[in-house]
């Protein structure tokens, strides 16, 4: 698909993340009391709100836009976001005969703050790169009990914490937990020395199914609203002495940073890609119709504070081995009520290449192999003040449709 051209000039860039391909959502204000749910063109925001009470969009007899998230866009259903888009698209295109009313409607970005894009109902965590998990798992009960044998036949996961998904910038508190190395003969509490991040997708599931219903890999997908970059920040030493048997938990809850915009999965439709074939066939409820996932160059950032920013992992969201549908196929098994504003985190995305790791852990091999940055200092894993930042976007031909950043800066620990 070639770039679709619009009159607002910044769109048709070639560097640009949002060009008319893209109409990313999300949620923005000038005055933080005024927060209502605004479209990316370019390098503005179209806000919805104005165009909304203006009587140029009409999706619904009540207002749904002129609020604090996307969640009642999401209750109107799939046809409805279809027909928003389509709508989007007429009027933003070249020479559209409605350029000359949007064009109040428009915020310059540099200008806007932006907020969470949803209301997050509850987030639920994936597992879903085989070198990501070989890598965990050869570190964690060593090489030969790397993969779990249950990782061949479903997307493992766990149920994390939607009270600390926050919005890209907000700065994260390095967490305090029970730490207990190896040749301790006791924990401790203290602030972890084994900060980490996790480069992930997230899925906003928009549509809900009732408690009692399964779900098939492709109803599944259709209940997809958009993605968006996850950074399931970690600590490593709190993990690895409280994880078995129940999995991770306060290693994990203490922030999850998501980016601003909302891409949705239409955006993305022309960037499809496959998992590879499963070793084991996979049981019939999980087989994928289709391919389930998109080529998607991601990028994780390292600052140190004050300082300049520099790619230390690069990687695809291609390289997981299970597609979000598919996970929220499997999420329903039992009968789990499913609802719109439901974040499923992919799992970390880890490639075969040694700099296309998706963790620090990976990265460092547990910090027994550092990394250097430009200003010479070494990193095992986050320091304090660090800036980590991911990013992601497709490439078209001429055109990217882009995610934004997903960043977060690191605060000292409280006292313990
Ligand atoms: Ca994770």
């Amino acid at each position: 698909m070639p770039l679709m051209r619009s009159w607002v000039a910044s769109a048709n860039d070639a560097g640009c993340d949002f060009p008319l391909n893209n109409l990313p959502y999300g949620v923005f204000s000038t005055d933080p009391q005024d927060a209502r749910c605004g479209v990316a063109i370019g390098d503005q925001v179209l806000d919805l709100a104005a165009v909304e009470a203006a009587g140029l969009i009409a999706l619904s007899d009540a207002p749904v836009f002129d609020l604090p998230y996307w969640n009642d866009v999401m209750d109107l259903g799939p046809e409805a976001w279809a027909a928003l888009r389509a709508l989007l698209k007429d009027m933003l295109k070249e020479a559209s005969p409605d350029q000359a009313q949007l064009a109040p409607f428009l915020v310059p970005l540099s200008e806007v703050r932006l907020h969470l894009p949803f209301v997050v109902s509850e987030f639920t965590d994936f597992y879903a790169s085989r070198h990501h998990a070989t890598n965990v798992g050869t570190m964690f009960r060593g090489a030969e009990n790397a993969l779990p044998p249950n990782w061949l036949h479903m997307p493992i996961g766990y149920n994390g914490r939607a009270s600390t998904v926050v919005i890209s910038g907000t700065q994260v508190r390095r967490p305090c937990g029970q730490i207990k190395p190896p040749e301790a003969d006791a924990p401790r509490f203290a602030p972890t020395e084994k900060l980490d991040i996790e480069l992930e997708l997230g899925a906003v599931v928009g549509v809900s199914s009732p408690m009692g219903t399964r779900l098939s890999v492709a109803e599944a997908e259709a209940m997809i609203f958009g993605y968006v970059l996850l950074n399931d920040w970690s600590a490593r030493d709190i993990q690895a002495w409280e994880y078995q048997p129940l999995g991770p938990f306060q290693a994990k809850a203490f922030a999850t940073s998501i980016s601003p915009w909302i891409v949705t999965a239409e955006a993305l439709a022309p960037f499809r890609a496959a998992a590879p074939d499963p070793d084991v066939p996979l049981l019939p409820h999980l087989q994928a119709p289709g391919p389930l996932l998109y080529d998607i160059d991601l990028s994780v950032l390292m600052a140190p504070e004050g300082g300049a920013a520099e790619v230390i992992a690069r990687t695809n969201y291609a390289e997981l081995t299970y597609g979000a549908a598919q996970q929220l196929a499997h999420h329903a098994t039992s009968g789990c009520a499913m609802n719109a504003g439901d974040l499923l985190g992919s799992g970390t995305i880890s490639g075969a290449a040694p700099d296309a790791r998706g963790s620090l852990l990976e990265l460092t091999w547990n910090g027994t192999e550092p990394l250097t940055l430009k200003d010479g200092t070494e990193r095992r894993f986050v320091e304090d003040g660090d800036m980590l930042t991911l990013t992601g976007h497709a490439a078209g031909d001429g055109y990217r449709v882009g995610f934004g950043a997903c960043a977060g800066q690191i605060l000292p620990a409280l006292e313990p």
